[in-house]
């Protein structure tokens, strides 16, 4: 959610920031702003309004030669997306300029306590940040000045700071919003994600809570220094930039999503190279967690709740251990009743989801063990958690989540598989199955897109199934709410005739998924249910239960393994409905890719 993105160096910096807010555009935001210094005459020039980047990225005058700069994607939470609450803020003064991702709990205290005399021209948290800065400014060194104010902040903040007193001079903090440090031979850029260091940066160090940057320059030489909230200094272990280029570009796709659904097969066989092949399995540490546990609690929200969903069934049929999942933001407010041994699983894309993180502190808070399963290795969760496994599903840019939920329901079934004690089935054969019927679905991908243009573009729409595919109902739905803006509810198949189907009507589109023997008949008699009702119904089911009016039929897999198959027609559903309606598919409005507020 949001990003910000600062540059110190003897590169163009406005460059740099605006390949960086283009990198960070995938997170979500409504504003977009960048505050730099002109070198040739040696003063400060910002542009910032309501809208996109690419119209910054057009609006930009490329002629200033300019080596420090800052740059911000806002993702409003005080104050509407327009013009005087984009980022950057400045302080009354002028002197100091700030970008801010996050929400300072207590801005109006703090502002009625220091910043009474204050008049304020945007109704932004932010603006109390920068005041505060130059408010202690006027008695102490700006570091100084800059950790006193951070030590009265409550909430959370990445911050990047200008002070145009010295232009060779780059500030920079956190606390719960993340924040990278990226080395490179030519400078040193700080970002609030690592796609914006791809190409800057060689080293990278995700920075801890509570820690201040300085950046500066010395004879041509760019470096930093890192301290804590009091000023001792903190190591700076680097790590290897993995990520390069090619990764997270489109690679001839015409939308990130249709990349990524694309990559599924893949993701499926690096999971395998790397957990399963040549002697690698999942680390002892965490098997014996999931033994030890007298119940798991999983806890996780949107897309990677319902691969929780699906964790439980796996995990309560496979290993026969009982699991509740939880969401996220609710858990927080309302924790179970836990068991003796407990063991939590955190489970998150992007390893920084704010309502997971609360209750990750609530679960360390009562010295519990906890797991959090991610794509983001150096990701708070992943840092925060006791163990921690990532998913390998390479980078995802687009919102809508599609690999990463692959890859999160085939890390918790790998746990399963490793638990149980009487293996159903051999994982290498079941899983090199599903890569292939993966293949196979994506290359029919032109017929879904003829189908959904007969068929489905409508006000609402509906998802059942039972049993495992319930989850995949779920997360089908939100995939197409998602991206389509139609409402679409994911429904148990059982469920639909005890009130809902009320809303069936002549033409309202159901997409039944069938995938389990033993659920078949029940749900082709909801189907006939709904047909009789007017329902234009499309199903999925797979090979060996499929009926010959079947519109998507689907290899066979082990029935355990079925959900990594039967989402990808339901993934390709959703983009081709966007594609007609002309979404922004990669971006829907309202969205965030990492929801790092409350
Ligand atoms: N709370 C700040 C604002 O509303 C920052 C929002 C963000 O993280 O982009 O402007």
């Amino acid at each position: 959610m949001c990003g910000i993105v600062g540059y110190l160096g003897s590169e163009k910096a406005s460059d740099i920031i605006l390949s960086g807010l283009t990198k960070l555009e995938y997170r979500g935001y409504d504003s977009c702003g960048i505050f730099f210094h002109d070198t040739d005459n040696d003063r400060f020039i910002t542009y910032k309004d309501k809208g996109r980047v690419h119209h910054l990225v057009d609006d930009f005058d490329y002629q200033y030669n300019n080596h420090l700069a800052i740059g911000h994607t806002r993702w409003a939470t005080h104050g509407k997306p327009n013009q005087a609450n984009s980022h950057p803020h400045f302080s009354l003064s002028q002197r100091f300029g700030i970008v801010h991702n996050g929400v300072i709990d207590n801005y109006l205290e703090l502002t009625t306590k220091y910043l009474a005399d204050v008049p304020f021209s945007s109704e932004t948290d932010t603006e109390v940040i920068v005041n505060l800065i130059d408010y202690f400014s006027k008695t102490l060194a700006v570091e100084e000045a800059i950790r006193k104010t951070l030590s009265l902040l409550e909430g959370s903040y990445a911050l990047l700071i200008i002070d145009i007193v010295n232009p060779d001079i780059l500030y920079a903090a956190k606390n719960k919003s993340p924040l990278l440090v990226g080395v490179g031979s030519k400078g040193i850029i700080i970002a609030s994600d690592v796609m914006a260091l791809v190409g800057y940066a060689d080293h990278y160090l995700p920075l801890e809570d509570k820690s201040v940057v300085t950046v500066s320059k010395t004879e041509n030489q760019y470096h930093f220094e890192l301290k804590d909230i009091i000023g001792k200094p903190l190591p700076t272990t680097m790590l290897e930039m993995n990520i390069v280029m090619e990764d997270i570009g489109k690679a001839g796709y015409s939308h990130y999503m249709l990349k990524e659904i694309c990559e599924q097969p893949s993701v499926i066989r690096k999971i395998m190279a790397m957990y399963l092949e040549n002697g690698s399995s999942l680390p002892d540490k965490i098997i014996q967690h999931f033994q030890e546990a007298n119940r798991i609690y999983i806890v996780a929200a949107g897309t990677s709740m319902h691969a929780g969903f699906v964790g439980k069934y796996l995990l309560e049929n496979i290993a026969q251990i009982p699991v509740e999942v939880f969401i996220a933001s609710e858990f927080a407010y309302n924790p179970p009743l836990v068991e003796k041994n407990p063991y939590f699983v955190f489970i998150s894309q992007s390893g920084e989801t704010a309502d997971l993180r609360s209750s990750l502190v609530w679960v360390k808070s009562h010295h519990y063990q906890s797991l959090t399963i991610t794509n983001v290795p150096t990701s708070t969760l992943a840092r925060e958690a006791d163990d921690f496994l990532e998913i390998y599903a390479g980078p995802e840019i687009a919102v809508a989540s599609t690999k990463a939920y692959v890859a999160q329901v085939a890390i918790l079934l790998l746990i399963a598989y490793q638990l149980a004690s009487r293996k159903p089935f051999d994982i290498h054969v079941e899983l090199s199955r599903v890569a292939v019927a993966m293949d196979a679905i994506i290359d029919r991908r032109d017929y879904i897109q003829h189908l959904v243009r007969d068929k489905l573009v409508k006000h609402n729409c509906f998802y059942i199934g039972r049993g495992l595919d319930y989850f995949t109902c779920l997360e089908a739905a939100l995939k197409l709410k998602e991206i389509s803006y139609i409402q679409t509810e994911g429904f148990a198949a059982g469920e639909l005739k005890h009130g809902t189907i009320t809303l069936i009507e002549e033409g309202t589109p159901v997409i039944a998924v069938i995938s389990q023997k033993t659920m078949n008949h029940a749900t082709r008699g909801n189907i006939r249910e709904v047909q009789t009702r007017g329902a234009e119904v499309i199903v999925i089911s797979m090979s060996d239960i499929h009926d010959v009016t079947d519109q998507i039929v689907l290899m066979d897999v082990h029935e355990y393994l079925a959900p990594l198959i039967t989402v990808i027609p339901t993934q390709l559903i959703a983009f081709y409905t966007a594609l007609i309606l002309e979404r922004d598919i990669d971006k829907p409005r309202n969205l965030a890719k990492s929801v790092t507020v409350e």
